[in-house]
C-alpha cells in the first residue's frame, strides 16, 4: 500500500490483479476493487504496515465484475462483513457468477458474493468528508462505472480509462466501442487532478490531460 494522497491508499496490481484503492476519511474506509484475491494475504500484510485492517473496511465498491477486479471480494467477506456496492447492471453476475466475470478466460475462480447496494447513475457514496459520485461509463462492459470525488478532483476509472493514452478493451461480453468513446467524452468534461485507473500507473496531477489523450486515441482507433 502506498499513501498517494491524504485520503487514498494505492496497492498496485500484480500479474492479473487490478489496482486496489482504499479511500480513507475521518476514520471511514472504502475499498475500490479487490484484485483477483490471489495476493490477498499480501494485501492484508500491506494494510497492517499502514495500521489498517480488512475488518476496518466499511464498504467495497466494484468498478465492474471482471474477476481481476472482483475475485478478492469473496475472501474479504469470509472474514469481514463490509457493505458490497455494485452497479445494478452487474449485481446479478456478482451474486451468481457466470460469463461476465471472465473467470473462465482468466482461469481464476470467481466465488459469488451477496450485493447489498445496487448502484445507479448519480448515486453518492459518502466516505467521511468525501463523496464518491457514481458515473455510468459503459464501453468496457455495459455496467462499468467510474467514481468521481469533486472536492479532491479524483477519478477512480476502473477499466474505462488508463494513463498514457490507454483505454479499456471493448471485445469482452457487453463491451461496445461507440459507448466507450461516449463515456470517455463524458469523463473528459470532468475536472480531474488525480486519475486512479484499474490497471497501469496512476496520475497524481493533470488527470484531465490523461483523459483527453485517451479520448483522442480512442476516437482515432474507434470510428463512429
Ligand atoms: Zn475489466
Amino acid at each position: 500500500m502506498m499513501k498517494v494522497t491524504d485520503n487514498v491508499y494505492y496497492c498496485p496490481g500484480r500479474l492479473f490483479d487490478s489496482n486496489i484503492f482504499i479511500v480513507a476519511s475521518q476514520g471511514e474506509l472504502v475499498m475500490i476493487d479487490t484484485g483477483t484475491g490471489i495476493f490477498y494475504e499480501e494485501l492484508k500484510e500491506q494494510l497492517k504496515k499502514d495500521g489498517l485492517s480488512i475488518k476496518d473496511i466499511a464498504k467495497v465498491v466494484l468498478t465492474h465484475v471482471h474477476v481481476d477486479h472482483s475475485g478478492g471480494l469473496a475472501k474479504i467477506t469470509e472474514e469481514s462483513s463490509p457493505e458490497v456496492l455494485v452497479f445494478h447492471k452487474e449485481a446479478d453476475s456478482v451474486e451468481n457468477g457466470g460469463l461476465l466475470t471472465l473467470a473462465d478466460e482468466f482461469g481464476i475462480p470467481f466465488t459469488p458474493v451477496k450485493v447489498h447496494v445496487q448502484l445507479k447513475e448519480g448515486d453518492i457514496i459518502e466516505v467521511g468528508s468525501l463523496s464518491l459520485k457514481v458515473i455510468s461509463t459503459p464501453g468496457h462492459t455495459a455496467g462499468s462505472i467510474c467514481l468521481y470525488e469533486p472536492r479532491e478532483k479524483m477519478l477512480f476509472s476502473g477499466d474505462t480509462v488508463f494513463t498514457g493514452g490507454s483505454f479499456g478493451r471493448v471485445d469482452f461480453p457487453t463491451g461496445n466501442p461507440q459507448q466507450l468513446v461516449s463515456s470517455l467524452r463524458r469523463l473528459s468534461k470532468l475536472d480531474v487532478t488525480y486519475l486512479f485507473p484499474g490497471h497501469l500507473d496512476i496520475a497524481t496531477g493533470k488527470g484531465s490531460e490523461q483523459i483527453a489523450l485517451s479520448l483522442k486515441y480512442a476516437e482515432l482507433m474507434i470510428s463512429p
